[in-house]
């Protein structure tokens, strides 16, 4: 029996991020995963293959509005660490249109800026009259703000493809918030229609990236800070079973024995690990796999960074030149990595998708033709995007309590059961140990 003071389980971002908050005040603490201890990460993991940089949880870009978050996982990153522009383009009438999309129409002719213009004035003065106007759904909230050949031709396909569910079976709470300003601005809606460029957010403009070693050097640098301070890590260790004695303390797979624990596994594996009487509430969380697609090419990158993709023909809903960001030794090779939802607990056929995504960005005009494909590779993330299901308030209510009546605080991405960047994680991780 290993015995500890604090067991976390999950060490991905935000179990490395609570091991740092906890060892402020307990120095036994050890965190256990799934994944053995080569392939630790969770989504945070990079694969160099032949000199070409994958981020194999999707491409992470480091932003955010909270400038002390920003600062402080640059801080993580130290030296190692590239200041980048993004370049994002949405696919649209096979062109690349600037992103946002509404910014991006200053490209289009004139006939059809000019009608996504008036619907999106026309939507912009509904809202100022009613603001009292709230969204039931994610499909309210796209058609309440967008108008309709905007939603209709881009924003309804997109979302279709990421989500896989029917939007209008999606809440909408997690993409408005009442007495926000809606969006886009007036004054950039009547630049794009006259022709001229703007650019739309500015805090996304530019993000950071490591320098080398891909996203996961920002997650190695923390692992190393945690461990050379004796936070012990378990890995190749799936939790399935979790007890708690008369005496308070747990028992973790019948082997590890700890007086506390933080959870950051997702919800529903964490229930299920407590009791099976919770199979019900466990079954009803809901969330998309993604498929990472990694190809490398023998062409030079372009000027871009990510493109969604809204034609419903083409497999993936966006893909990211990582080339961008690293740039391979050969300028005349480049390296791509696209996304692919799947919902949960459908079969993967990854050889299909692979071949399909070939296909689709050939269709995209990102590879030439297939003589261009130096290799083809995926990985599988298991869970990877929560879905924000009509009744996901409810669902995460409930299960916190539940972990909370047994003394186990949650948090993360899968432990808060949000659609949370690395940023918000450490924002959740900061306000979980102030309320400790
Ligand atoms: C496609 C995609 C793109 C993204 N892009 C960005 C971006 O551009 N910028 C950004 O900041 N963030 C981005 N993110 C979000 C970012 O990856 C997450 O916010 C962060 O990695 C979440 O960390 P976590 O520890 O909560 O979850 P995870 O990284 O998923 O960690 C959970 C850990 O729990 C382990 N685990 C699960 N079940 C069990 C079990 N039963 N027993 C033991 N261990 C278990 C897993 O192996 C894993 O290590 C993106 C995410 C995705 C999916």
């Amino acid at each position: 029996m290993i015995e500890t003071e604090t067991s976390i389980l999950g060490a991905g971002w935000a179990g490395l991020l609570s091991a740092k908050k906890e060892i402020e005040t307990n120095k036994r603490i050890t965190l256990i995963d799934k994944d053995t201890e080569s392939n630790l990460g969770g989504l945070l993991k990079s694969k160099d293959i032949d000199g070409f940089l994958f981020d194999v949880g999707g491409p992470h870009l480091l932003f955010s509005r909270d400038e002390n978050i920003l600062g402080r996982i640059k801080d993580i990153l130290g030296e190692n660490c590239s200041k980048l522009a993004r370049n994002n383009f949405v696919r649209y009438d096979d062109q690349y249109i600037p992103y946002p999309f509404e910014n991006g129409i200053y490209k289009l002719e004139t006939e059809k800026r000019i009608k996504i213009g008036r619907e999106l004035i026309e939507k912009m003065i509904f809202q100022a009259q009613h603001s009292e106007w709230k969204p039931e759904t994610f499909m309210d909230w796209i058609t309440g703000f967008f108008g309709d050949l905007m939603s209709n031709e881009y924003l309804i396909p997109y979302n279709k493809k990421i989500w896989k569910r029917p939007l209008d079976k999606m809440a909408a709470d997690w993409v408005f918030s009442p007495g926000r300003l809606p969006f886009p601005q007036l004054n950039d809606v009547l630049k794009s229609v006259a022709g001229v460029e703007s650019i739309g957010y500015k805090e996304q403009a530019f993000f950071y990236y490591p320098k080398s070693g891909g996203i996961y050097s920002l997650y190695k640098n923390y692992l190393d800070e945690i461990t050379s301070k004796g936070v012990n890590i378990l890995g190749g260790k799936r939790i399935s079973k979790i007890e708690k004695e008369k005496s308070g303390n747990f028992i973790i797979n019948g082997d590890v024995k700890a007086n506390r624990i933080i959870n950051t596994i997702p919800l529903p594996e964490v229930l299920d690990a407590i009791d099976e009487k919770y199979s019900d509430l466990s079954s009803k969380f809901d969330w998309n796999s993604v498929v990472i697609v990694g190809v490398a090419i023998s062409q030079p990158t372009p000027n871009q960074t990510t493109v969604y993709v809204p034609d419903p023909d083409i497999v993936f809903h966006r893909y990211t030149w990582m080339s961008a960001f690293i740039h391979p030794k050969d300028k005349n090779t480049s390296n791509i990595i696209a996304e692919i939802t799947v919902p949960k607990n459908e079969l993967i056929d990854l050889k299909e998708i692979e071949k399909k995504t070939i296909n689709g960005l050939i269709r995209c005009g990102a590879i030439k033709d297939e003589n261009k494909v130096l290799f083809s590779t995926s990985w599988v993330n298991k869970y990877g995007y929560p879905i924000y299901s009509l009744d996901h308030n409810v669902n995460r209510e409930k299960a916190l309590s539940i972990l909370e009546e047994y003394g186990i605080k949650s948090v993360g991405r899968w432990g808060s059961w949000h659609y949370w960047n690395t940023d918000m994680v450490m924002k959740a991780v900061d306000n979980t140990f102030k309320t400790k």
